[in-house]
């Protein structure tokens, strides 16, 4: 498998060094040089396989001979270790259920494939790999949850002090094993630039054999294909066309499943489903891409002013033509933007009418779906639901009135005890503690 850079097309590299290293020189993303479509006997049989095969089908059409068989097994088999269940609304609407991982969103799928092909090309190496992530609270606990006792990493997470929620903190704080965390005296922003400034520090990286678990890393959107697949062979057999509507902030799930697409899923049309942040709804109608820094809103996992995958996506439908790259992705692609006091009746309208309790940013997809099917009826639509409600606890009770059960793999961790390495914003005080306690 070769991958080359959105930045240069000519500078090829292979799995293992894109997966340790995570972004190119050049700040571009990587991505594959070529997305096979998988085999016909596959395709045409999707029921047939579980979901584990579906993921070891993909990765071996993929990778090709990167990885013996019998190891990507292996890895498949730690990675993608829990379901991505289909739930029917109504015949022309379907929930994908992406939260059943340990962080109870989809970033678990991601963070969990990372951590096992990191762990698997690291092997051979005399020295551990030391991942090194700052976080505002939702990243990191997937990531910790991801990489927890995987052979051969340690993970180093930085986080603000008291900015970040009960139950992240205590999935950032109570793993133990091999994974600490510095509770840092500071912001988001001193932690990411305290990690930034050990990834220059030609002692520590000349020490410690230092990466990042960056969200952009392409082994994290390659596991995201996967449920695209498993969705699709959950849903009945009838004529509709299919249609996936994504709840988008960084676009990388949006990426994955035209690359799904790519690979073969029958799969008739997309939907952008975004909050105010809507830079990618605004090109798909003008043809203009103009990012700007992004709002606050309910749905805070998608509030993101400049998405990085949109070099991906331009890459996936680059045409020969000016103006023709619009053109290709306005045909696979529609998306809706919608407010907070929207996405609050949008919730509502699920509850009510199918009670089923989604979260806010699954609440944005049902209100996109919904406008869709409005020009598109009998279409079969599929939202992903990216995050478990109990995670905006708060917010959902408030507007439904009703209680919301949290499952007990969080709820747990509430009585587990937090245990931190206090840090100060000082970058020399930061290098001291990884040289003496990780090198
Ligand atoms: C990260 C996240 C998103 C946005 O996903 P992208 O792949 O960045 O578009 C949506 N919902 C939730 C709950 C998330 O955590």
């Amino acid at each position: 498998m070769k991958l080359y850079s959105t930045k240069n097309r000519e500078a090829l590299t292979n799995l293992k060094h894109a997966v340790l290293k995570g972004l190119p020189d050049d700040n571009g993303l990587f991505m594959p040089l070529e997305i096979p479509r998988l085999p016909s006997e596959f395709l045409e049989h999707l029921s047939d396989f579980s979901f584990q095969e579906i993921a070891f089908t993909i990765c071996k059409t993929l990778f090709k001979e990167v990885i013996p068989d019998s190891d990507l097994q292996a890895i498949i088999r730690d990675a993608v270790n829990f379901p991505a269940p289909v739930v029917k609304l109504d015949d022309e609407k379907y929930i994908l259920e992406l939260f059943h991982g340990p962080s109870l969103a989809f970033k678990d799928f991601g963070a969990r494939f990372m951590a096992q092909l990191m762990s698997y090309f690291n092997q051979g190496e005399s020295r551990e790999l030391v991942i090194l992530v700052a976080t505002s609270g939702d990243t990191g606990g997937a990531v910790a949850a991801g990489f927890l006792q995987t052979p051969g990493t340690k993970v180093v997470i930085l986080y603000p002090s008291g900015q970040v929620s009960m139950l992240q903190e205590k999935q950032l704080t109570t793993l133990g094993h091999n994974i600490v965390a510095l509770e840092v005296k500071g912001t988001f922003d001193d932690c990411q630039a305290m990690v930034k400034q050990a990834f220059l520090d030609k002692e520590l990286s000349g020490r410690i054999r230092l990466t990042s678990a960056n969200s952009i890393n392409i082994s994290r959107l390659i596991p995201q294909t996967f449920y695209y697949f498993e969705a699709f062979k959950q849903l009945p057999k009838d004529n509709r066309d299919v249609v996936f509507c994504v709840p988008s902030g960084n676009f990388g799930n949006l990426t994955a499943g035209l690359m799904a697409h790519r690979m073969g899923l029958p799969v008739h049309y997309f939907i952008a489903a975004t909050n105010a942040n809507d830079v990618v709804p605004a090109y798909l109608d003008s043809g203009i891409f103009s990012p700007r820094p992004s709002v606050r809103t309910l749905s805070n996992a998608m509030d993101v002013g400049d998405p990085s995958n949109f070099a991906r996506m331009v890459d996936l439908q680059e045409g020969k033509e000016e103006g023709s790259t619009w053109n290709n992705m306005q045909e696979l692609i529609s998306g809706y933007a919608f407010d907070d006091e929207q996405t609050r009746k949008g919730l509502a309208e699920v509850y009510r009418k199918y009670n089923y309790v989604i979260d806010p940013h699954g609440a944005v997809g049902f209100l996109a779906l919904e406008q869709y099917q409005r020009h598109h009826p009998d279409t079969k639509g599929v939202i992903l639901e990216t995050a478990h409600p109990s995670k905006f606890l708060d917010e959902v009770e408030r507007i439904l009135n009703v209680k919301v059960a949290v499952p007990s793999r969080l709820a747990i961790l509430a009585e587990r005890e937090k245990k931190t390495v206090p840090m100060s914003t000082k970058f020399d005080g930061f290098k001291r503690w990884l040289l003496d306690n990780i090198a």
